[in-house]
């Protein structure tokens, strides 16, 4: 009789738990904290009187201009008058932007050019440990007015990204919106921790090994399974000038590239391609993925082919910039005197002459989240761009490239209420652009 007693009762136990878990985890998500979430934003009408305001609908500055938010939302931007009684954020004395966008982030690293850095992180961080980290970059990138941004791998730590990126819709963090990409992908050899470990110790790897054309659907498959929303590739390695230009080594195949790429835009997703140099590049537009990471040498007719195929250009100056300066501090030389810069500049140029869709993005993250990504706007003006044409670039184009222009990028009517301010006019000096005073996302007040 015990005996049947105690079958009864693991068989019920086994019966029961799959329903105890579902309840565990809804009220794990759902539940009120005795920590501080995110408040909901204001149920009423706000009002914002700005002193100026860069809609990034045009390139002008337009003076004393109102916003109206309800709940989330962006209801009315004009001259208006806030009926007598109602809420307003006074910032007469600031510029309003919309939230800036910034294209290409790493979260997950906190810096990977001096020696050891990267190394530390993958052996001796636990993903728990290098998550908790994350959770201060993104809080830092909001903090910097950038309150949407595209993560570009996790470099070791799986698909945590995709982790952060659901704790911050919840409202559980504070930090941007965000699209991410967990594990990126590069062929077997390509991306081992450099210097190389002694080969007999199995040592961890910053991305996923991929090859062969079945392998690489199956890589695309399994990684979109886990919730992540674009697919990344190293599409070259190494590189060596010669007569100016960039020449690298590329990694997948042709046939390996297209199947990526037809396999992620049959998912209805999007393939982003680390590409440097002229052969890493070609391959990536040649099959069709819908954005050239850093591109530090483009061949023109490669231009011509991304402007034909409306592929976006994410080109990182400052981080160029950061390597030269370190690479010169290494050698004893002057940045300026670097032909690796040079290339780079010329290659920016013109893709601004060419027509090419730029939108900003830095690799935060390959240098450390102490500084605001937003001082490449900087280097982007001294490479050609108006101010105004750096600040559509870190707004309403980065939107349009994460397909989020129907909800982010400009301030007008029926977009979130992503908006933040500065003190100054940034059409007259960019580096302000560093210097943010006040941060609202989706309505909420983040920072005043
Ligand atoms: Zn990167």
């Amino acid at each position: 009789m015990l005996k049947q007693l105690f079958i009864a009762l693991c068989f019920f136990t086994l019966l029961s738990r799959p329903a105890l878990a579902q309840n565990i985890a809804e009220d794990a998500t759902n539940a009120p904290r005795p920590v501080k979430l995110v408040p909901p934003a204001p149920s009423g009408t706000v009002y914002i009187r700005c002193g100026a305001l860069f809609d990034s609908k045009s390139d002008q500055l337009e003076q004393n201009m109102v916003i109206a938010v309800e709940h989330d939302r962006i209801k009315q931007v004009g001259k208006l008058s806030p009926p007598p009684g109602a809420p307003v954020l006074d910032l007469a004395n600031l510029t309003c932007l919309p939230g800036m966008v910034e294209s290409h982030t790493h979260v997950f690293l906190q810096g990977d050019r001096k020696p050891g850095q990267y190394d530390a992180q993958l052996l001796k961080q636990s993903v728990a440990y290098r998550t908790i980290e994350a959770t201060t970059a993104v809080h830092a990138a909001l903090d910097w007015g950038f309150t949407t941004i595209r993560d570009l791998e996790t470099e070791g730590a799986g698909y945590a990204d995709v982790d952060v990126r659901n704790a911050i819709n919840r409202g559980l963090i504070w930090g941007p919106r965000m699209q991410v990409v967990g594990r990126a992908m590069d062929v077997t050899g390509a991306y081992p921790l450099q210097p190389a470990y002694a080969w007999d110790i199995a040592v961890p790897i910053g991305v996923e090994t991929v090859d062969g054309i079945e392998g690489a659907r199956k890589a695309v498959r399994e990684q979109l399974s886990h919730g992540t929303d674009w697919v990344k590739i190293y599409a070259d390695r190494g590189g060596r000038i010669h007569e100016n230009i960039i020449d690298t080594i590329p990694t997948f195949t042709l046939e390996e590239l297209r199947a990526i790429v037809d396999e992620t835009h049959s998912e209805r997703h999007r393939v982003a391609a680390h590409a440097n140099g002229r052969l890493g590049v070609h391959n990536a537009v040649e099959t069709g993925v819908d954005t050239i990471e850093h591109g530090l040498y483009i061949a023109p007719e490669d231009m011509k082919a991304m402007v034909a195929m409306g592929i976006w250009f994410v080109p990182t100056p400052f981080v160029a910039e950061y390597d030269a300066q370190w690479r010169a501090e290494r050698a004893g030389t002057q940045p300026q005197e670097s032909p690796l810069l040079k290339i780079q500049e010329d290659t920016f140029r013109r893709a601004l002459q060419a027509g090419v869709k730029i939108a900003f993005g830095t690799d935060v993250g390959a240098f450390e989240w102490d500084m605001s990504p937003a001082r490449q706007l900087v280097t982007m003006v001294k490479w050609g761009m108006t101010p105004a044409q750096a600040l559509l670039s870190a707004t309403i184009r980065g939107a349009e490239l994460m397909q989020m222009e129907n909800d982010i990028g400009t301030i007008e009517p029926g977009k979130y209420a992503d908006i933040i301010a500065i003190q100054g006019n940034p059409l007259a000096d960019i580096s302000l652009m560093q210097k943010i005073t006040f941060v609202m996302k989706g309505g909420v007040v983040f920072k005043k």
